[in-house]
């Protein structure tokens, strides 16, 4: 297959696509997937853009922002022969907010300089998409067809629960997925490994379950010269101190126990017996126990976790509002569903005073197939031609991506682009200066078009 000029050619691609402003709220992510869908019409390939909802946010005012942004999803496939059933390689298209100012470069210039494209979303997820589209454009220069239709497909409103992208189209167009089996998506990638440490090729087979809640109390608004015992602010206060205090059980899922003993290979000497048996090392060894917590995503992959993020009151110091509200970020393990969550926080808030009310929340889902999928089987079998040595790991996340919305469909999703991002690197997204190098790029589809040729010969009758 003739290559050349493929990692310039993703370069610029990423570069235009940077240089589109997609953040969201509002999102206005049409004119990101026109550009898709033309790139993928110009390389040969069914393109089609997907109409999607504007719609309002819950607590948001109707004809506030969002509601004049035009959205909209970007759809493409490269037909197989239907031995096999598809793929769909799943990104989105709309990016979170970055304040210039923090930044060396212009986060939306999409400069290309010393060997790196430079913005927000280069990496997060823009760089995905354009990893997913030139994979099916050099595969589609294929002589022979593969067996399984490859279908590209980027959606909005993902930074924002993606109830208006992702779950709408697997709610309302599920016809464009035909009758996938399989998904690759963001959430996994290959870590470098250095000295002694292996390079980790991490596969996420699950995530942990967002369940966003209000807790909101009311009282009197009066003259703060003369405030009341039970007023709002007090009252939430004391609410929120319960919260804080809450110490979730900890829990060792299977996904995480074969995560931890596969990942033991590259583990520190003193973590490595633990890794082994994780659920056992947590509760026999206090020392290890200890050392694992403390890291904070560590500790987020065996229990619930709970952040308070946002607080209101008055908007003047000397106004006592009459009303006051938190919002709390829970984050689930995967089974526990979030309105059993929500009873237990309010016997322990205990308080009727204080209503707690959902703002968003997932169905969980059961984790992908880790052992016996053909994807994984493919994941291993590149990995060891790639970098001998290097340690496949199907893992749980603490974050969340789309992939949720096509497991609840039974399509068995795996986060994994197959970028080598250093820590360092990973540190852009949702950060300062995010970066992608023209190599990685390149490298990704590179891997990513032997990937998928590999899984075609595992799925040939
Ligand atoms: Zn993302």
């Amino acid at each position: 297959m003739d290559s050349a000029g493929l990692g310039d050619r993703a370069a610029r691609l990423l570069s235009r696509a940077i240089r589109i402003p997609t953040v969201n709220p509002p999102g206005n992510e049409a004119s990101l997937a026109a550009l898709y869908v033309e790139t993928l019409r110009a390389a040969g390939l069914e393109g089609e853009l997907i109409e999607t909802p504007h719609g309002v946010e819950p607590g948001q005012d109707p004809g506030a922002r969002g509601s004049a942004a035009r959205r909209a999803g970007a759809w493409g496939r490269l037909r197989g022969t239907g031995a096999g059933r598809p793929v769909v390689l799943l990104s989105h298209l709309d990016v979170v907010p970055a304040d210039p100012l923090e930044w060396e470069l212009d986060p939306f210039s999409g400069a290309i300089r010393d060997g790196r494209v430079h913005g927000r979303g280069a990496l997060d997820a823009k760089g995905v998409s354009v990893i997913h589209l030139l994979a099916l454009t050099e595969l589609s220069r294929r002589e022979s067809p593969l067996s399984r239709d490859l279908i590209f497909l980027a959606t909005p409103d993902e930074e924002r629960g993606g109830r208006l992208g992702a779950g709408y189209v697997t709610r309302e167009r599920p016809e464009l997925l035909g009758n996938a089996e399989l998904m690759l998506t963001e959430g996994g990638g290959i870590q470098p490994g250095g000295g002694e440490t292996p390079a980790i090729w991490a596969v996420t087979v699950n995530e942990k379950t967002p369940c966003w809640l209000e807790l909101r109390t009311t009282g009197e608004t009066r003259h703060s010269a003369a405030p009341a015992p039970d007023a709002a602010v007090p009252r939430l206060i004391a609410a929120l101190d319960r919260v804080r205090r809450i110490e979730t059980p900890i829990t060792v899922l299977p996904e995480v126990a074969d995560m931890f003993r596969a990942m033991g290979a590259a583990a520190p000497d003193e973590s490595r017996a633990g890794y082994r048996d994780l659920s056992r090392a947590l509760r026999e060894d206090p020392a290890f126990r200890r050392r694992f917590l403390r890291n904070p995503s560590r500790n987020a992959l065996v229990r619930d976790t709970i952040a308070i993020t946002v607080l209101e009151g008055a908007l003047s110091t000397n106004v006592v509002p009459g009303t006051a509200r938190a919002e709390l970020d829970v984050r689930l393990l995967p089974g526990t569903s979030c309105s059993a969550f929500r009873a237990q926080l309010a016997e322990v808030i205990d308080d009727d005073a204080v209503l707690i009310r959902e703002l968003m929340s997932f169905t969980p889902t059961r984790p992908s197939p880790g052992e016996g999928s053909p994807l994984l089987r493919a994941i291993r079998t590149i990995a060891a031609a790639e970098e001998p040595g290097a340690v496949v790991v199907p893992r749980l996340i603490g974050g969340s991506t789309d992939a949720h919305w096509f497991r609840e469909l039974g399509i068995a999703s795996y986060g994994f682009v197959p970028r080598r991002l250093a820590p360092s690197d990973a540190l852009g997204i949702h950060g300062r200066n995010e970066a992608v190098s023209i190599q990685n790029l390149e490298d990704a589809v590179r891997i990513l078009v032997e990937l998928l040729v590999v899984l075609d010969a595992d799925t040939q009758p």
